[in-house]
């Protein structure tokens, strides 16, 4: 039999396990932790665990770090690291630290089976989910190597948020335990405000998340009609507008946070006029609690698609905020280490065929451009 990854546990997992092999609740606290708050590697470090409880674990458990293929700091001090999970396949984090906070994205998916068009893990297809194990280690690798290098044994990481590659709510049941190790007080403590699922629309997933671990959720809206959200989010067809906004209406009763972030990427020509804007707040005024978060879009070779201009970005944000909704435009952070939201790609042996598809299906945007004199720049 071969050994259990502990990293796979949250506290209710690994109590059982414990008591599987014979030992009182409280051993499996302590073992907690030591894994994720001291971030012990090897079981002789366990000072405070019965010499048979040691052995025992040896002989049965294992903590399965992922190992580190590459790591790159940005000029601006944000790190990203490409993780191997094995047969072809990886998977990036990258640790953005700001002066009240240190935030960690993390993968879910090798690669993502959503295909959204401006999304460079998505042109690479999909491969497979990550365990609970591949998750968690992300944030255990990260935290304690970022502990070493600052010389500190104080938490480094204050946010997580699971905006890395794949989509998490299609791979919610490793997700849902992962996010408890994060929320644990034995484990990372962090605080359900601090810790996001940004999704491309789920619905029954988001309706369960707001059950089973509500945690604050972003969700990738990037147009204003179903139109357009077709083509630029395929599971659109699947989840339209109406039923994501009711779902996310519902979400909110749940809720740490009294609102959902709608994130927009911001596309050149694609999804950016003011007439989006205005259906924007037609969409979400009186109807739900929200902020919006406007991406740049980072651009990669394959897309073909061009970001929107600085003074477009803003004009767009402006119509927004004189209707009273929260709006920021998201920095770009680490772009120069190909870390930028939409940039991370990893390492894919698709099974899809996803990037094939999308060569013989070109971006067909035609159906929501903008009348004439709308546009702020030809691009397409
Ligand atoms: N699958 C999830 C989470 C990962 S993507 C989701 O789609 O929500 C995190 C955010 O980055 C999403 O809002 C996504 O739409 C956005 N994004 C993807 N590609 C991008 C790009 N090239 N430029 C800017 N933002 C991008
Ligand atoms: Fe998948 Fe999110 Fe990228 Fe869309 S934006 S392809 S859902 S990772």
């Amino acid at each position: 039999m071969s050994a259990v990854n502990l990293l796979d546990f949250d506290l209710d997992g690994l109590t059982a396990f414990c008591e599987q092999l014979g030992e009182k609740r409280f051993r499996a606290t302590q073992l907690f932790r030591w894994i994720h708050q001291k971030g012990a590697t090897d079981f002789d470090q366990m000072s405070d665990l019965a010499k048979s409880l040691r052995s025992k674990l040896k002989g049965v458990a294992t903590l399965h770090d992922l190992s580190v293929i590459s790591e790159h700091v940005s000029s601006d001090g944000t790190i990203k690291w490409l993780f191997d999970v094995g047969a072809g396949n990886a998977v990036e984090s990258v640790y953005i630290p700001e002066s009240d906070r240190g935030t960690l994205c993390v993968s879910s998916q090798a690669g993502c089976a959503v295909g959204c068009r401006f999304c460079s893990t998505g042109h690479q297809g999909f491969s497979r989910n990550l365990t609970t194990g591949e998750i968690v280690a992300q944030l255990w690798h990260a935290e304690h190597a970022l502990r070493k290098r600052l010389g500190t044994s104080e938490r480094v990481i204050s946010n997580v948020v699971m905006m890395g590659m794949g989509e998490p709510l299609q791979n919610y049941s490793a997700l849902v335990p992962a996010l408890k190790v994060m929320l644990d007080d034995h484990g990372y403590g962090l605080s359900r405000r601090r810790v996001t699922v940004s999704t491309s629309g789920v619905v029954p997933m988001i309706e369960r998340l707001q059950n089973d671990c509500p945690v604050a959720l972003a969700v990738s809206l990037h147009a204003p009609n179903d139109a357009l959200r077709d083509e630029l989010v395929p599971l659109n067809r699947k989840y339209p507008i109406d039923e994501l906004l009711t779902a996310c209406q519902a979400y909110l009763t749940a809720a740490p946070r009294d609102f959902i972030t709608f994130e927009y990427c911001m596309l050149d020509g694609v999804n950016d006029t003011d007439e989006h804007a205005r259906q924007l707040i037609a969409l979400v005024k009186g109807r739900i609690n929200c902020k919006f978060n406007l991406i740049p879009f980072n651009p990669f070779p394959a897309s073909g698609l061009l970001r929107s201009n600085n003074e477009r970005v803003q004009a767009f944000a402006r119509i927004l905020v004189d209707a009273g909704i929260v709006t920021t435009v998201r920095k770009t952070r680490g772009d120069d280490i190909d870390a930028a939201c939409g940039q991370l790609a990893g390492e894919v042996q698709d099974r899809t065929r996803a990037a094939a598809r999308m060569l013989r299906q070109p971006v067909a945007v035609k159906v929501a451009l903008p009348k004439a004199g709308e546009r702020n720049r030809h691009t397409h």
